[in-house]
């Protein structure tokens, strides 16, 4: 019988938030226009900025992680503007999805689901735009739907050769999981969103924006008023907000930059990195096949595939039995694959148990022996 109150999320967000991140939620709210509400924001402003690796500016929104990737792509770009959109998962489609609502020209480059995008496909088209028409290049770098991590360091090199255009990137699932050094790789937009490696419920996102970036929004005229990113950045000079923004959220954020902060970047990324090993590993030991290109994957969600059983009842018995909640496939995948999610607040623990959720289901289903399940432990323990 399933407890909620022990329900451990391992979906690639909302992800599971840390008592002392809850505990500043449940503070009474402060005015948003006050001296301690400013202070804050310069403090998480800041911090922000160390997660980020960056000098630009880094914004506060409220509103999911998809507002930020919007908000990013109208802030800087133009009526019928030419955008290349990277396309190998659910998130890349929604992009080209929004892009071709503003009323942008979209070029597509693909890659099966579960295969990387090939970052020659981008040097191929950059080169060839001599006239410099393509305005932005926007790409998921971790994409959440087949646990594929894309190369954005090479990516983002073509697109620096380019000159003209800007980088626009959906890193929801790689800030905080990975490093995306936003300075070294001259990212212009980067948009990610509280409830993934932030640690904190949804409700808030990020953009940073390079001084490329402004410089477009100058001359940007898609239609846009709550997510212009200009009003956030002239409010930002005075640690403020243009409205009113998710106030406890902001609590919420202070803390678990806080708790990021006294962990390291390195060891946050180490961490994930052992996880994601471990979780793989084991998995190709139960005899499962992993869905994402094994160079490629993503350090946030490990897609595995299950073939025999329903992966969606599959599901369903982990979480009735074991209160793990894992995701299931989306669109053609429904059914195929479940994805573990081991973002954020996860510790070795939670890594263990869930493998050993998996590996004993699949005993009580007949299709491994109890021998296969012990080994699938011992190997995924080398790794953390
Ligand atoms: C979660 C996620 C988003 C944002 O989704 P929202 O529901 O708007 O927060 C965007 N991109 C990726 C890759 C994600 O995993």
């Amino acid at each position: 019988m399933a407890i909620q109150q022990k329900l451990s999320l391992m979906i690639p967000g909302p992800t599971p938030v840390p008592e002392k991140v809850l505990q500043a939620l449940g503070r009474h709210p402060i005015g948003h226009r006050s001296k301690d509400f400013q202070d804050l924001m310069e403090i998480t402003t800041k911090n922000l900025q160390w997660l980020h690796q960056t000098k630009n500016d880094v914004l506060t929104i409220t509103g999911s992680g998809t507002a930020a990737m919007e908000a990013g792509m109208i802030s800087t770009l133009s009526k019928g503007e030419k955008v290349i959109c990277g396309v190998n998962g659910k998130f890349g489609q929604r992009w080209v999805k929004v892009a071709k609502e503003f009323g942008l020209e979209v070029i597509k480059i693909e890659a099966e689901w579960g295969k990387p995008l090939d970052p020659k496909d981008f040097k191929t088209i950059l080169e060839k735009d001599d006239k410099k028409e393509i305005k932005a290049v926007i790409l998921t770098h971790s994409e959440t739907s087949t646990g594929v991590i894309n190369d954005l360091k090479t990516i983002s090199s073509h697109i620096r050769n380019h000159k003209k255009a800007l980088s626009i990137i959906d890193c929801v699932t790689s800030i905080g999981a990975c490093s995306v050094p936003v300075d070294d790789w001259e990212l212009d937009v980067v948009a990610s969103g509280s409830q993934k490696g932030y640690m904190i419920p949804p409700g808030l996102s990020f953009v940073s924006m390079s001084d490329k970036a402004w410089q477009a929004s100058e001359n940007s005229n898609l239609p846009k008023f709550y997510l212009n990113l200009k009003s956030y950045k002239k409010s930002l000079l005075s640690n403020s907000n243009p409205y009113t923004p998710a106030v406890n959220l902001v609590f919420a954020l202070d803390e678990s930059l806080k708790m990021m902060k006294d962990e390291g970047l390195d060891k946050i990324f180490k961490r994930h990195e052992r996880h994601k090993l471990a979780v793989s590993e084991a998995a190709k030991t139960l005899n499962l096949k992993l869905f994402a290109d094994e160079n490629h994957l993503s350090p946030a969600v490990t897609a595995i595939q299950i073939e025999d059983i329903d992966a969606e009842q599959f599901r369903k018995n982990i979480k009735n039995k074991y209160d793990i909640l894992l995701a299931g496939g989306q669109d053609h995948l429904k059914g195929k694959i479940f994805r573990v999610g081991h973002l954020g607040y996860i510790n070795d623990r939670d890594i263990i148990t869930v493998i050993a959720a998996i590996g004993n289901t699949l005993v009580e289903q007949n299709i491994i022996s109890t021998d296969t399940a012990g080994k699938a432990l011992k190997i995924a323990s080398c790794h953390l």
